[in-house]
Parts: C-alpha cells; sequence; structure tokens
C-alpha cells in the first residue's frame, strides 16, 4: 500500500521549489511514517538550495525542522506507535564512530540515511530529504531514532523547532559550551538559532547575555529573550564594544551564529582569559579563518582560548528534546516568540519565507498542516496517548 501527499522539491542546485504530489511507501522494518503537522523554515534548507544536500542524491525534499504525529510504523520499531506525537531529528548518534564508542556520543557524526519510501508522482524519483528528514512535505518516512515523542501540551507548530533552531542554540550553549551560572556571554548573529543560544545560556544561568546582529530590529528580539545589552554592529566595532562592556576583560563564552569566518574571528577577539568561542552558523564553501595568535591584547594564545565547533547543538535527542519540551511547557523557554508566521505549504509562502529569511524579517516562518494538530478536546487525529 502507499499514501498519498504533497511535497516541496527541488531539482538541483538553485533550481525553483516546486510543491508537488509525492507518494509515500509504507515504511519498512525498522521504520517510521510520519504525518507532519508543522515545519519550520531554517536557514539549513535555503543552504542546502544553494549548495546542494550534504552530498545525497537529487531530486530533494525539501525540510528537516519537522514534528507531527506517527502515521504508520514498521516490524520491530518499540518506542513510537501510530497516534504519537513526535518531533523529528537529524541528529541521532550513530552508536558505532569512534566518538561514539568512547563514550562520547554528542561528538558523533551523525551518519544518517533516510530510507527510500518517499517518491515523486510523476515519475517514481526517490525523494531525498533535507539531512535525511524531508518535512516540507504532508509525510515523510524516517528511521526509529529519527523520531522524538512528545507530551500533549506542547503544541507541533512549537514542538518543531526543537528538531533543528532551538536545539541546535540551546544545545550549543548547554552541551558544547557548557554554560555555567554568572558566565558572561555574548551572541554574534540573531535569527532563530542565535537567539535559541541567548535563550540557552540564560536557561544556564549566564548572568550577563550581550547581543550582537548589524539589523536593530533583531536586537529588540533579543532584548525580548533576555539579552542584557546590545551592540549594533553595522555603527560599531562589535569586538570593542563587548570588550567595553565587560570593563575591559572580553566575555567567558561567545557564540558565532552567522556562518561567516570574519565573525568566528571577532568571536575569538572579544574573549576573556580561557574563553570559549564556539561556532555555530554553517560557513560557505570554502572558508578560510585568521586569527591574531600572539602579540596583541585579542591575541588567541596568550589568552588560552578555546575554539570550538559545534554539529546540532551536540544533541542527544531522545534525552534534550523531552527536556527542552518541559522547559517549553513551563514557560522558561519561549517557543512562542519564535514563531514570527504561520504559513501554509505553497510555493508563494515558501518563496516569501525564504525571502523574509534573507531580509533578517522573520525569526521563524513555520508551515502549519490544517488538521494534523487540533488543540486538546477537538477529538481526531492526534489524541494520543
Ligand atoms: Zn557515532
Ligand atoms: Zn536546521
Amino acid at each position: 500500500m502507499s499514501t498519498e501527499g504533497l511535497g516541496a522539491v527541488l531539482d538541483g542546485v538553485g533550481g525553483a521549489i516546486r510543491v508537488e504530489p509525492i507518494v509515500i511507501e509504507d515504511p519498512a522494518p525498522g521504520e517510521v511514517m510520519v504525518r507532519l503537522a508543522a515545519s519550520g523554515i531554517c536557514h539549513s534548507d535555503l543552504w542546502a538550495i544553494e549548495h546542494g544536500n550534504w552530498g545525497a542524491t537529487w531530486p530533494m525534499l525539501l525540510g528537516h525542522e519537522g514534528a507531527g504525529v506517527v502515521e504508520a510504523v514498521g516490524d520491530g520499531v518499540t518506542s513510537v506507535a501510530p497516534g504519537q506525537r513526535v518531533v523529528l531529528t537529524w541528529a541521532v548518534p550513530c552508536g558505532t564512530c569512534r566518538q561514539c564508542l568512547r563514550g562520547a556520543p554528542r561528538r558523533c557524526g551523525h551518519e544518517l540515511h533516510q530510507p527510500p519510501r518517499v517518491r515523486r508522482t510523476v515519475n517514481g524519483d526517490v525523494l531525498t530529504g533535507v539531512l535525511h528528514c524531508g518535512t516540507l512535505s504532508t509525510h515523510t518516512v524516517v528511521t526509529e531514532p529519527q523520531v522524538v515523542p512528545m507530551p500533549l501540551e506542547l503544541p507541533l507548530s512549537r514542538a518543531c523547532l526543537l528538531g533543528c533552531g532551538v536545539s541546535t542554540g540551546v544545545g550549543a550553549a548547554t552541551q558544547t559550551a557548557k554554560v555555567w551560572p554568572e558566565a558572561t556571554v555574548a551572541v554574534i548573529g540573531l535569527g532563530g538559532i542565535g537567539l535559541a543560544a541567548l535563550q540557552g545560556a540564560r536557561l544556564a544561568g549566564a548572568t550577563r547575555l550581550i547581543a550582537v546582529d548589524v539589523v536593530p530590529a533583531k536586537l529588540d528580539w533579543a532584548v525580548g529573550f533576555g539579552a542584557t545589552d546590545t551592540v549594533d554592529a553595522s555603527q560599531d566595532d562589535a569586538v570593542e564594544a563587548v570588550r567595553e562592556l565587560t570593563g575591559g576583560t572580553g566575555v567567558d563564552i561567545a557564540f558565532e551564529a552567522v556562518g561567516r569566518p570574519e565573525c568566528v574571528r571577532q568571536a575569538v577577539e572579544m574573549l576573556g582569559f580561557a574563553g570559549t568561542a564556539v561556532a555555530i552558523g554553517v560557513p560557505p564553501v570554502p572558508s578560510e579563518i585568521t586569527l591574531p595568535w600572539n602579540g596583541s591584547d585579542r591575541a588567541a594564545y596568550p589568552h588560552k582560548v578555546n575554539l570550538l565547533v559545534t554539529d546540532g547543538g551536540d544533541p542527544i535527542p531522545s534525552e534534550d528534546f523531552p527536556e527542552m519540551a518541559r522547559w517549553a511547557i513551563e514557560g522558561s523557554l519561549d517557543l512562542d516568540s519564535m514563531v514570527t508566521r504561520e504559513i501554509s505549504l505553497s510555493e508563494d509562502d515558501l518563496t516569501e519565507a525564504f525571502r523574509a529569511m534573507l531580509a533578517g524579517e522573520v525569526i521563524r516562518s513555520v508551515v502549519v498542516f490544517p488538521g494534523v494538530d487540533p488543540a486538546p478536546g477537538e477529538g481526531a487525529l492526534s489524541a494520543t496517548r
């Protein structure tokens, strides 16, 4: 048997987004079919449009930040059953690489392969989801470890953000940098991921949160998420400004959430002694970075700095996502304010969403699929265990 649906498809690098009919085969053993309720639009979708899907085959099914309801499971699947509300993840520790085997699953490189169950109706071509998810579609099929159960109290239009942007930013703060109480923190780049890093640092107890961007409206957003200071980098030298705000000391931790080599350098240069810079943004290919190493008051070597790269917040999704969901339900993690627009799965809405993202007008646009996630009490599909 198979299911008919719709998906946002791309034929090649830089191509046009087409929303077209898709056919979804039933999940094989160890696989799960999810009916999507919501999917955020992330910078990594744009990166995949511009660069390709990290080596995966074309055509591509867009989207990797989705939440929905399990529609069907293959043999042997035990962690979820049809009707379960889930968020999808692309960052599952593999359990077999050198990092996993030495007991460091958060350092895993996440080798995934999406099952070839989603096809173009028109010619039967297999569609590969962005980051092996493919959530800008009515349905997708992934492996069992790629779905994480979600509590009923959290709307799926908010839960979807845990699948990438929020878990990346919060995890960069809580897992990669291990922000500590009373730490001083700077965040460069206040898109969805940067604002999530800001929230993660706040949740971890950082008391000084300096937000840096070139778009004044984003600085206002950051204040709403708990920033104590802002730096308009279109007016001021970001490094000088952060050093000045910290009495010349520099910050303990600086996050780079832009994906530009010069911003990584700024993150390193604004650190205090033994500080840690965390690179979150995906840089252009190819990229190089140079750092002042010795002989200046910003030099890395005498300041004993650390430079870390995070991969999606280095998560263990089965542990971290339920915890973040709890924070969201309790109100300490603000997901509501991160959803700027709810849109539909149409070519016009998607094209506009990518434009708005590039223009810095939105934190997140989220595609909402009508009827999949009714509010509790309205019954139907998501009335679950
Ligand atoms: Zn691994
Ligand atoms: Zn993403």
